[in-house]
């Protein structure tokens, strides 16, 4: 029986299983006793349960051990322990897929989770599909996202001033809706203080504190700078907490400048002291000192609230 497939040796193979002529063998088999050996979904070897860690706080799903635990899902799980065992047991080759995955709990069982799905995969030229089950046992835990905001954790602190005067609410409000849109996955804020001078907030990396300082200074003006200070050690390197200083831009001559509800055009600023500045309703002339200024906002802002430029993310 030669494995040819010229025209003269068609029909010259014979199954050794089921002894029925074919054109075709696949692992010297025919197609329907080939399929029938294979199963997908080994049952027994998956039983080993995949397991996944869940987050008892934010119910995010983790694989891996350790400080290398990634975030994932049940699903992504499932599939790549059904891809890895198929590849395994029937060649790397092999083209995998798994669809239709649906979670099943199971009652009164909540460490575990019956996950119900199709797997198609191509072996040796011939496509096979399977419905199955796989069991996922969950393993609660606090993940270290969770356990360091739980913990008050922080890498750096972004604080937000402004140049001779105090920023107004609604650019502290900006900057903190600037800072929540433009956390990453890993990100988070664990703690905001409220100062007389500005706003603080506390993140909990440099990166992401670089981050937001930069959109901040970037939507709302002005600059920033850092200065890391020596926290501790681990694992024999250096720990450091970074401060941003983010400075909003003072107020510049020509702009409008709101208290209460007048509306003042800034004449001159008198650093230090205040701005000279005429009243646009009455044309008076006035000069604000800068106990005054420091209740002013910005006329921008107020225009700017009621454009919903906040809501894109970087
Ligand atoms: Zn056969
Ligand atoms: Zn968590």
């Amino acid at each position: 029986m030669k494995e040819s497939s010229g025209d003269k040796e068609r029909w010259s193979k014979f199954c050794p299983k089921c002894g029925k002529k074919t054109d075709e063998l696949f692992d010297s088999l025919c197609r329907a006793c080939f399929t029938k050996g294979i199963k997908l979904i080994d049952a027994e070897k998956l039983a080993i349960p995949i397991r996944v860690n869940v987050c008892e706080i934010c119910g995010g799903y983790f694989k891996g051990k350790g400080a290398g635990k990634e975030r994932t899902s049940i699903e992504e799980v499932v599939t790549d322990a059904i891809r890895k065992d198929i590849l395994e047991r029937y060649g790397h080759e092999c083209k995998v897929s798994a669809e239709g995955l649906v979670r099943n709990e199971l009652k009164g069982a909540e460490n575990r989770v019956i996950v119900s799905l199709r797997v198609k995969a191509e072996i040796k030229g011939v496509e096979i599909e399977e419905r199955g089950e796989i069991e996922v046992s969950l393993k609660r835990e606090t993940c270290e996202r969770c356990s360091r905001i739980t913990g008050g954790y922080y890498a750096g602190i972004v604080q937000i001033r402004a140049d001779d005067r105090i920023p107004a609410d609604e650019e502290l409000t900006m900057a903190e809706e600037i800072a929540y849109s433009g956390l990453g996955d890993a990100d988070f804020i664990s703690k905001e203080t409220k100062l007389k001078e500005g706003l603080d907030i506390y993140v909990s990396s440099m990166e992401c504190g670089r981050r937001v300082s930069r959109q901040i200074v970037k939507k709302l003006g002005g600059g920033f700078s850092e200065s890391r200070k020596l926290y501790g050690r681990k694992d024999g390197r250096n720990i450091y907490r970074v401060s941003f200083s983010v400075r909003l831009p003072a107020f510049t001559e020509g702009e409008k400048v709101e208290i209460g509800d007048k509306v003042f055009s800034v004449e001159k600023v008198r650093k230090e002291k205040g701005i000279e500045c005429v009243d646009v309703a009455t044309g008076e002339r006035t000069f604000l000192k800068k106990k005054e200024t420091d209740k002013a906002r910005r006329h921008f802002f107020f225009l700017e609230k009621r454009k919903p430029v906040l809501k894109e993310k970087k």
